[in-house]
């Protein structure tokens, strides 16, 4: 059997297997409570056979609210209480995360100043915070004492105490952030204290350590030589990441960026191993060196992970996209997952019976693909009609995009599933109309309309340069409209064979992507001309017009072809239940979940 699947013993206690859930942002709460979200979110983990659950982490201090929804310490016994009542019938252990986000915190909800060890704004918010003086120092360590005992109190197996990359212990930790000349200037002194009163309120209860051990800022931060490592503790999760260095990176980050850092620092307790470790045979080679290894996202993406460990069949992968999962967010959604929006969702999940007679999904993209799985799952005779010649969609044309071709497990996934489900697929084939079965329409989108002159020049779809269109020799203006990864994927690919520019009335590239600096440094590094604030006007025979957005003033480019990346249409000839992107084209998130639904409702 797999190692991970194994169990293991983690202070006092023995969780069932190697897999950790680890604490992060999910948006759940209510107010300040861990509510009846996280209880079933947790809950689904446990069944799914996750060996530790550290909850999300709770503000101990009122003087700490970096999230609208972020829990606070003193109002979450009831929600700890109810989480351990749902996990432990499965013998996952339930560790409550404790912390403070000093001063990468927000001061918009409780609208004082943010607390930190030196007045050293931080360079993501760049809000200046106040410097704690005695008091607030006390405050804080008291605060970590009573949230603690409150957590024990309240039935949890111990606590996970965060000095990680969003700390205010990791904050003191480090010389970037830390100048002071009082006793607080031993910058291990206040994580020293908060360990001490912490193991004392929880006596023999597991006490686990989050610690940042490798700021990226060998300056002045923490390195893997001089981070604080302290005994006494029962695990330590160490992680990479500050302001400096990305704690969380997306599919163009390597699986197990972390893997050396905790090789590292492995050895002086038992170690937990994290840094996008989502593939189980990533995780068993982490075990030469862990005890346990944190697979978050890929519990997000299939909660029952380590249930197909035990069976020996495939989980949902997790493609590393954060597109869901991740909630600090203008839109401030809770978390949920592209392949299982399910997630986040169990209290309201969508429930449906056994089913039967026959049906046909027209469509093979993410949306056919998750109607026709669940329609099977359900006991109906399904068909799968799509009319190119491979399964996937859209999904497949993105994952030709510059470093996205982790998208593709998603659809390979899918595939692998309605096939084992037994669905009868046929490929290359135009289904023009229905037979009397009930239909499924995911019949996707078609490229949308111009607003821009053609006089004489080439335009190009990007779905058909992506699906290999030869391209006419000269230069490409890439026509972006939208600022999502496609226009500056696109750029970024062809860049490599030929001059591009890229053309958006943002004053900056990919406005709509999360890592919006990482995608404006690799189009500048390819060499990618990028023309801001400003709209694609006339395309000619060797040149096209655009027009500066604020000013009016015109200007040409040159040019052998546009690629259009302008918003797509519904393409739904047939009747029946449509579903996706022959609905309103949206994002693989919004095909499954649509997909789904169809299938449940039927
Ligand atoms: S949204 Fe993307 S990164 Fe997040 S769990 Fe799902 S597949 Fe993984």
């Amino acid at each position: 059997m797999s190692r991970l699947a194994g169990p293991v013993r983690v202070g006092g206690g023995t969780a069932p297997s190697r897999v950790l859930f680890g604490p992060h942002e999910t948006n759940l709460a209510r107010g300040r409570a861990l509510a009846d979200r996280h209880v079933a979110y947790y809950r689904r983990r446990a069944e799914g056979g996750a060996g530790v659950i550290v909850t999300e982490t709770a503000s101990v201090h009122p003087s700490d609210w970096p999230y609208e929804r972020a829990p606070l310490a003193a109002s979450c016994g009831p929600g700890w209480t109810s989480i351990v009542d749902a996990c432990r019938p499965h013998g996952t252990l339930v560790i409550a995360s404790l912390g403070h986000a000093g001063g990468q915190g927000s001061s918009a909800y409780h609208q004082s100043a943010l607390w930190a060890p030196s007045r050293v704004p931080d360079p993501v918010s760049r809000e200046l915070p106040m410097e704690m003086e005695g008091p607030e120092v006390a405050a804080v360590v008291d605060g970590f004492r009573a949230a603690a005992a409150l957590a024990v109190g309240s039935g949890v197996d111990g606590v996970e105490i965060d000095a990680g990359q969003y700390s205010l212990l990791r904050q003191f930790c480090s010389g970037l952030t830390n100048r002071r000349t009082d006793a607080y200037g031993d910058r291990g002194r206040l994580l020293r204290e908060v360990l001490a009163v912490v193991r004392e309120a929880i006596g023999d209860r597991i006490l686990g350590l989050r610690l940042a051990c490798d700021e990226g800022a060998p300056w002045g931060g923490i390195t893997p030589e001089t981070a604080p490592v302290p005994g006494g503790i029962d695990y330590l999760v160490p992680v990479r990441g500050s302001a400096f260095a990305d704690a969380r990176p997306d599919l163009r980050t390597e699986p197990g960026f972390n893997l050396d850092l905790c090789r590292t620092v492995s050895g002086r307790t038992l170690t937990v191993c994290q840094g996008s470790v989502v593939d189980p045979a990533l995780a068993e080679r982490a075990l030469e060196f862990a005890g346990l290894v944190e697979m978050t996202r890929a519990q997000i993406a299939d909660p029952d992970l380590v249930r197909h460990l035990r069976a020996g069949t495939a989980p949902r992968p997790c493609v590393l996209c954060n597109q869901n999962c991740r909630v600090r967010d203008p839109r401030n959604p809770i978390v949920s997952c592209i392949g299982e929006p399910g997630s986040g969702h169990e209290t309201e999940d969508l429930v449906a019976g056994a089913g039967g007679g026959e049906v046909l999904v027209v469509g093979g993209g993410p949306a056919g693909l998750e109607a026709a799985r669940v329609l099977a799952l359900r006991g109906f005779d399904v068909e799968l009609t799509e009319r190119a010649d491979r399964l996937g969609g859209m999904v497949r044309v993105a994952a030709r995009l510059a470093g996205r071709d982790r998208l593709a497990r998603l659809v390979d996934w899918l595939e692998a599933e309605v096939r084992r489900l037994g669905v009868r697929i046929s490929t290359g084939v135009e289904t023009r109309a229905g037979d009397g079965r009930p239909v499924i329409v995911a019949t996707g989108s078609r490229p949308g309309p111009r607003d821009y002159a053609v006089e004489g020049g080439r335009v190009l779809d990007v779905v058909a340069v992506l699906d290999g269109a030869t391209l006419p020799d000269g230069p490409v203006v890439v026509h972006d409209p939208l600022g999502d990864w496609t226009g500056a994927g696109v750029a970024e690919l062809l860049a490599a064979a030929r001059p591009v520019a890229i053309v958006s009335p943002d004053p900056v590239i990919a406005t709509q992507v999360r890592d919006i600096a990482g995608v404006n440094a690799r189009l500048q590094r390819a060499g990618v001309t990028l023309v801001k604030r400003s709209r694609l006007r006339v395309v000619r025979r060797d040149h096209v017009v655009v027009e500066d957005v604020l000013t009016g003033e015109r200007r040409e480019l040159p040019c052998g072809v546009v690629i259009h990346c302008g918003h797509r249409l519904p393409d739904a000839a047939l009747s029946g239940t449509t579903v996706g992107d022959a609905v309103a084209p949206r994002t693989i998130h919004e095909a499954v979940l649509d997909g789904r639904r169809a299938a449940v409702a039927l």
